[in-house]
């Protein structure tokens, strides 16, 4: 008998164990130290009814044709559009910074002749990088640029990673662009929204399967002490961090941790949309407000106030790999040591150390199951 076993039931676990159990015919057992399935995405419905994201705001969104007919296939998505505001000098406007976001800020005749040299630069439609729009000579354009790097970007980058925005990796800092257009969605994917019934019951559908196996509370060290016959004859795919694999040998892999103030208020809404970010005031960047995302009916609601934190080994979680020259070096030599073990995978956020989206954390799965020759053990 071939065992897979799976360690991690996020996105990211969920689709290899499917694929693995569903196109091969094998079993699989997916292991996860946490008491609930669906890792980072975990939601849950709360007393008033409210469906709340445990480990803060998920949207799904995707250009990828692939992602979206294997998601389909066990989840309808509601129509939900991300809108995102940004509250600047006490005035809430909206991001990305955009022509509405201009004349939202400034008077109409400022706004005009700030968005006619830039359609003179730019063609409409354009996204530009903060760091790249900081490069202007006109001195409107100038002024423009000072104006959004100081008081949306810097000081965000500041809380969100405790380092300036040229000292993050570029993928980073140009996942909110400048948008020279009035499209008001923060994410312009062809497909978007949120499963009718939650990213919970998603995964919990995708692990649906009569050659699944899960086991919760369960964290691999123990499991591989407790089952070392079962793990020298199966492949393991590793979805947690891969220097925790390797027992940090190299070194421990930074990461950014987040916490979640939750509060419940006693009236139907908080706030005018689902995330609001404050990047100058109070020392939490955002504000979620759960009830948006499913359209949940109640008097009451549910929202979390999000403040970033280090990562600190074995008092809260990995959320964000931190991602620069030396931290890439540290993970390369993980890389390089698991290329010596015969039948162990990588993949996920933590096991590929990357900044991926749900999309693409399901894409590296079903690309992973294409790529393995199965028939190695
Ligand atoms: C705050 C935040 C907001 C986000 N918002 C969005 C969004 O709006 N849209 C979007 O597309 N993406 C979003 N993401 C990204 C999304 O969370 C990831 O793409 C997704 O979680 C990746 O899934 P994964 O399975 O790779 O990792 P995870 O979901 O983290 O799953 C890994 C699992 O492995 C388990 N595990 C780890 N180590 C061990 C071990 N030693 N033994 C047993 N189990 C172990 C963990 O408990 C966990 O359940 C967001 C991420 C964060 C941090």
């Amino acid at each position: 008998m071939e065992y897979n076993i799976v360690v991690g039931c996020g996105f990211s676990g969920a689709v290899i164990a499917n694929l693995i159990a569903d196109k091969l015919n094998q079993k699989v057992i997916i292991i996860d130290k946490k008491n609930h399935i669906a890792g980072n995405s975990y939601d849950y419905r709360d007393k008033n009814n409210i469906m709340i994201h445990k480990y803060g705001s998920h949207i799904f969104h995707t250009n990828n044709e692939k992602v979206w007919s294997f998601l389909k296939r066990f989840s309808d998505f509601n129509n939900y559009i991300h809108k995102v505001d940004v509250v600047i000098d006490g005035k809430k406007v909206q991001i990305p910074f955009n022509f509405n976001t201009l004349y939202q800020l400034f008077s109409e005749t400022t706004a005009k002749k700030i968005k006619e040299k830039l359609l003179e630069k730019y063609n409409y439609g354009a996204k530009i990088p903060i760091l790249e729009f900081q490069k202007q000579n006109d001195e409107d354009l100038k002024f423009l640029a000072k104006y959004v790097y100081e008081k949306i970007f810097l000081n965000y980058t500041i809380k969100q990673w405790e380092l300036k925005p040229n000292e993050i990796d570029k993928t980073i800092t140009s996942r909110v662009p400048l948008c020279l257009d009035n499209d008001n969605r923060y994410f312009q994917d062809k497909y978007q929204g949120i499963p009718i019934n939650g990213y919970t019951n998603l995964i919990e559908k995708i692990i649906n399967h009569p050659n699944i196996k899960v086991v919760l509370n369960s964290d691999y060290k123990n499991f591989k002490k407790q089952n070392s016959e079962l793990i020298k004859n199966s492949r393991i795919f590793y979805t947690g961090s891969i220097d925790e694999f390797f027992d940090y040998e190299y070194g421990m892999l930074p990461y950014r941790s987040l916490k979640f103030e939750f509060e419940e208020h006693n009236k139907e809404f908080y706030q005018s949309c689902a995330c609001i970010n404050y990047p100058n005031d109070f020392s939490f960047t955002r504000i979620h407000e759960f009830k948006y995302y499913l359209g949940d009916k109640s008097n009451k609601t549910m929202i979390a106030k999000e403040y970033p934190q280090k990562f600190k080994f074995e008092e809260n979680e990995r959320y964000y790999p931190i991602i620069n020259e030396e931290n890439i070096k540290l993970y390369n030599k993980y890389l390089k040591k698991a290329e010596n073990f015969k039948n162990i995978y990588f993949l996920g956020r933590l096991g590929d150390y990357k900044y991926y989206n749900m999309d693409l954390a399901v894409l590296r799965a079903i690309e992973l199951f294409e790529a393995i020759k199965f028939n190695v053990i």
